[in-house]
């Protein structure tokens, strides 16, 4: 089944998806709900005080006022009154067209926090969900999509269920020794839930049957990694190199570049993976790993997430190398199809020996000459199958992981087999502290006012917004409006995913050279950029982000001479979880302790969040679920049956059962 046979997409709403990284019937199966919410046995607002998020149903008994409260931004608020009589009321900013979806009389569900001032209840921007006639016991949530209504995405998701079939490649007897509930009904639970419980199980069975493949499937390969290709030992030369570098290694750098050099020089290929905090130095050991192979006549690859990482990588290769002669090769998206097809030729006939760039490396036309060594710089960022098809391009090269998000030991087992680990723990000498403060989130304009006397100081700031644009959250878009038209107006600029990557690329050239001095901005900003003079971060609703993400977008400020805050924005309040998380973040700066704490917390969602749509899914991986599927994953590595199917699974690499897909 394709996408363009499912009712209700057209060509103009298959770009949306594609743009939103759901490209094929498989993906789109696998954007998960990121929320469930209970639509049977509600009770009165009143008995829903402090609760949390819950679902009330209403009926509209005044229809919606608007009161413009500055330019560009007006609240529009209706009275509803539930089944019981009581009366409750419903805020929400910048909604044009709530008019027209809740006139006079209309019954809505609302889901969210319900909140009592005086005798008033309220909910201030719930999510808004239209009564039908046969309303599902459980209401998926799925993140909503530019260009695609969520009616129209829920009918396409129940097209897909109705439509295909999925293939597993676990044995009936397998799946019943371990309770895992058949994958249709598992995808069909996951979607259109009878009831929790059943959701909890086919969740988990998910999770375990694709975890166990994925385990099974890096023993194989491990069992079949021997290299052919032999490094030169210029052990001299690279000495040269290191001592040559502005500073010196710390211990732990030169530990994790000796045990690169060991595993380079075994026939056995190399599968390590290098963890370490933010700044503490792991380009210059990847670096080094490059040149060693560089300077034995062999290629290697450098793949980052964005192209702003690529080009800073890039920049840092071409002067530490230009005394050895090599110059690097860099290859994005953004590069014109002319110098495209020469940088191409140049990979092809290992004329160009380091190669750094962005996803644009494993496009199907770009062949390698001998590459023999695979990097990855933050890894979590990049999907499973581009991993994958990486790893195809070069099935014997060595393969180093480099991670800023330490990922607790037993998930990276099931994430990367049973790799090998590096770990840097020690930052190099740091010049400047970090204080972490908690601001309640009500105090935004005193936060404001501090950046304005930062900038006026010449000292820059990151501002963080969980969406890029947004009618409900503070989000890029509406943050930039409303300084442009404020004194900050000279200082600031945005940068966000939606942007193309030259405009982003400016954009932080800006920022680097000071010409911008206030970035607002997503989570984008979390991979490794490196701006000196930037002294403050300051995150909205950061209790939305997990801690290890967090540690990363921390890790951005304290990078000179000048001491630095992260301000961690929120409306939790003191008694919430929520903020006691936030609590032990500000109290720890050790990355693998906050990753520990996490997984233990959220489960493994926040270390596996490549695809922002699948969040809550993932975050229901446990240790429960990764022992499971170690054992289940022993029998399938004994299994011919299942060698021989996912070795010939032309992904290679990591591999989601759900590309097995095949029609009724
Ligand atoms: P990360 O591990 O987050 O990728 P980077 O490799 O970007 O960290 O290094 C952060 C900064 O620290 C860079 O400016 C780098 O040049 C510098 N650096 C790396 N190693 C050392 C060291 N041993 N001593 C001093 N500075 C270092
Ligand atoms: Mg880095």
């Amino acid at each position: 089944m394709k996408l363009d046979e499912i009712k209700g997409l057209g060509s103009k709403r298959i770009q949306c998806l594609k743009e939103n990284g759901i490209a094929s019937v498989d993906d789109l199966l696998t954007v998960f709900p990121y929320d469930y919410v209970d639509l049977i046995n509600l009770s009165p607002p009143s008995a829903c005080v402090d609760k949390g998020n819950v679902a009330v149903l209403g009926t509209v008994i005044k229809a919606p006022k608007i009161k413009y409260l500055r330019k560009g931004l007006f609240l529009a608020t209706v009275v509803f009154k539930d089944e019981s009589g009581e009366e409750f009321e419903c805020g929400w900013f910048n909604r044009k067209y709530l008019k027209n979806t809740l006139p006079f009389g209309k019954r809505s569900y609302v889901y969210g926090k319900v909140e009592r001032f005086g005798k008033k209840l309220s909910l201030n921007n719930p999510t808004l969900i239209t009564a039908t006639e046969n309303m599902p016991p459980i209401f998926p949530l799925y993140r909503p999509i530019k260009g695609i209504p969520s009616s129209v995405f829920i009918k396409a998701i129940d097209a897909v269920l109705d439509n295909v079939n999925i293939n597993s490649y676990l044995d009936d007897s397998i799946k019943e020794t371990y309770g895992l509930m058949e994958l249709n009904k598992a995808f069909r639970y996951v979607h259109r839930p009878p009831d929790r419980k059943l959701l909890d199980k086919a969740k988990s069975s998910i999770t375990i049957e694709n975890l166990s493949c994925n385990i099974a499937l890096y023993s194989i390969l491990k069992r079949h990694g021997n290299k052919s290709h032999v490094y030169k030992n210029n052990f001299d030369k690279l000495n040269e190199f290191t001592d040559s570098l502005p500073f010196k290694l710390s211990g732990d750098q030169s530990k994790a570049i000796k045990e690169i050099l060991e595993d380079l020089n075994s026939p056995k290929k190399m599968n390590r993976l290098l963890q370490g905090d933010v700044g503490c130095g792991k380009t210059v050991v990847a670096l080094t790993a490059m040149l060693y192979t560089a300077m034995s006549g062999l290629q290697s690859a450098l793949m980052c997430p964005t192209e702003i990482l690529a080009k800073q990588h890039f920049n840092n290769a071409c002067k530490l190398f230009e005394p050895y002669g090599i110059s690097p090769t860099f290859l994005s998206s953004s590069i014109s199809s002319a110098a495209r097809r020469e940088i191409l030729s140049a990979i092809k006939s290992g004329e160009a020996k380091v190669v750094i760039g962005t996803h644009a490396i494993i496009q199907d036309d770009v062949n390698f000459n001998n590459l023999s060594l695979i990097i990855t710089d933050e890894q979590q960022r990049f999907g499973v199958k581009q991993r994958g098809i990486l790893e195809n391009k070069a099935q014997n090269a060595d393969y180093l992981v480099m991670t800023a998000t330490p990922i607790p030991r037993t998930l990276a087992l099931a994430l990367y087999g049973d790799l090998d680990e590096s770990q840097i723990h020690t930052l190099p000498k740091q010049k400047a502290a970090t204080y972490t403060r908690f601001v309640p989130q009500k105090k935004v304009n005193d936060m404001l006012k501090y950046v304005l006397d930062k900038a006026r100081a010449g000292e820059q700031t990151y501002i963080v917004c969980p969406r890029i644009d947004d009618e409900e959250l503070i989000s890029v878009k509406n943050l930039y409006e409303k300084l442009y038209n404020s004194a900050l107006k000279p200082y600031i600029g945005m940068l966000h995913g939606q942007m193309s990557d030259e405009e982003k690329t400016n954009v932080m050239s800006d920022f680097s050279f000071g010409k911008i001095c206030v970035l607002i901005t997503t989570s984008i900003i979390e991979v490794g950029i490196d701006v000196p003079n930037a002294t403050s971060i300051i995150i909205f609703n950061a209790e939305r982000y997990g801690l290890s993400q967090l540690h990363q977008m921390r890790g951005r400020v304290g990078r000179g001479t000048t001491d630095s805050y992260c301000f961690l924005l929120s409306d939790v309040n003191d008694s919430d979880k929520a903020k006691e998380r936030i609590d032990y973040f500000i109290s720890c700066n050790d990355g693998f302790a906050l990753a520990e704490y996490d997984f233990k917390l959220r489960g493994a969602g926040d270390f596996l969040g490549t695809r922002q749509h699948g969040d809550s899914f993932f975050s229901s991986i446990d240790r429960s679920d990764i022992d499971k599927a170690k054992t289940i994953s022993a029998k399938l590595y004994e299994s011919e049956k299942f060698k021989t199917q996912i070795l010939s699974n032309t992904h290679g690499g990591q591999i989601l059962f759900i590309e097995n897909l095949t029609l009724n």
